[in-house]
């Protein structure tokens, strides 16, 4: 357990030169296989490094140690009037080095962002012990952005020991309606529009009909998916937001559904590891695998990744998929699937 970046730097240097692998944890919530510990390595906790240190009412950032909880981070800034804007479905479990060492993204990002989007300064510890600082700053213009090698690096080049985040004043106003759409790709198009048009709605998310089915089942028709967007921002923005989304979303023929699968949504949102503990109970194996892909290519994508999934995992339970972070040259895929295990395996 680390409880200062010297103790951190003191540690580092030494397992490097004594050719110890060691790998930092912070919320222990990765699904990268980056918290594998080979035999003979040594995991370094900094869950203890959990001070929030600056709240910049001026530049609107926030500046936390390593194992600050995202909860705990959001928690403190909504009594205060702001928010991070950034919200994983691990949000009660992961901590902020973990969530730039993983390049981590949430539902609002639509328009916050990812993590790579919200970083502005980052301190972290080299393997030979130094102490490196990336100073704030809103852009720079030379050289490489040093601050995307921590980005998405799994601890692999030292451990990260602070970060500096923006942070928004909580929107003002805040509009969701939710459609429902016969075609799955009908909704990749809708919101392809959106994002093309120049709005940029903080949730904008398509889930297929057996999702809809399954989470929304009192509000979509058999064979349905659906479609959920929260627009806000500054007085007046969310209204014309919410009515330009739709316009787009009734040209391709969606039916409007008002605000309550919002509603639902919002309650629910985390669930996910009651839905994989569902399968669990059941003697069922469940994972998910996410892709991004261009406009061009997802919806075939995605037609195909179902189409195969159904006709090659044996004792299959259900395969699906949602779209939930878009941009304008394309969008993600987030697959969930569960099998039950072969009988033999199950009898083991
Ligand atoms: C139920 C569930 C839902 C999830 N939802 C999302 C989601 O919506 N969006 C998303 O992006 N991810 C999601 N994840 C994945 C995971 O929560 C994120 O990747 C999160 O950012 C990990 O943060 P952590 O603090 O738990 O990191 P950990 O699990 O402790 O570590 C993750 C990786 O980062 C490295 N690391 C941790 N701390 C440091 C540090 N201080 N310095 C250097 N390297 C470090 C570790 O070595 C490891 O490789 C989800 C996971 C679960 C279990």
């Amino acid at each position: 357990m680390i409880k200062t970046k010297e103790e951190a730097s003191e540690a580092i240097r030494f397992l490097n030169a004594e050719k110890i692998v060691s790998i930092p944890r912070t919320g222990g919530s990765g699904v990268c296989l980056g918290l594998e510990t080979p035999s003979q390595s040594v995991v370094l906790d900094l869950s203890e490094l959990n001070e929030i240190l600056e709240i910049n009412e001026e530049n609107l950032t926030i500046t936390a140690q390593a194992g600050v909880p995202l909860q705990v981070l959001e928690d403190t800034l909504n009594k205060k009037g702001y928010t991070s804007g950034h919200f994983p479905q691990s949000l009660p479990l992961a901590q902020m080095g973990g969530l730039v060492a993983t390049r981590s993204i949430g539902q609002f990002s639509t328009l916050y962002g990812g993590i790579e989007d919200l970083l502005v300064g980052i301190e972290g510890i080299l393997p030979d012990g130094t102490i490196s600082k990336i100073k704030n700053n809103p852009r720079k213009s030379t050289g490489p952005d040093l601050r995307q090698l921590w980005l998405g690096s799994e601890g692999a080049f030292g451990i990260i020991t602070e970060v500096t985040v923006k942070i928004f004043r909580k929107a003002p106003e805040r509009v969701m309606k939710a459609f429902a759409i016969k075609e799955f790709k009908d909704g990749l198009a809708v919101i392809k529009d959106i994002m093309q048009a120049g709005w940029k709605p903080a949730v904008t998310r398509l889930h297929d009909k057996t999702e809809a089915a399954e989470s929304y089942g009192p509000f979509v028709e058999e064979g349905e998916s659906i479609m959920l967007f929260i627009s806000e921002g500054p007085e007046g923005f969310a209204a014309l937001e919410a009515d330009a989304v739709e316009k787009i979303a009734l040209k391709y023929g969606a039916r409007p559904l008002g605000s309550k699968p919002l509603e639902v949504w919002l309650v629910h949102r985390n669930d996910i590891c009651d839905h994989l503990d569902m399968y669990a109970v059941q003697g069922a194996v469940a994972d998910t695998c996410e892709i991004s892909a261009m406009w061009s290519d997802i919806g075939n994508i995605y037609d195909e990744v179902i189409e195969r999934v159904k006709a090659e995992v044996p004792h299959l339970v259900a395969v699906t998929g949602h779209s939930s972070h878009s941009y304008q040259q394309g969008t993600n895929i987030y697959f969930m699937f569960g099998a039950m295990c072969a009988p033999d395996i199950a009898a083991a």
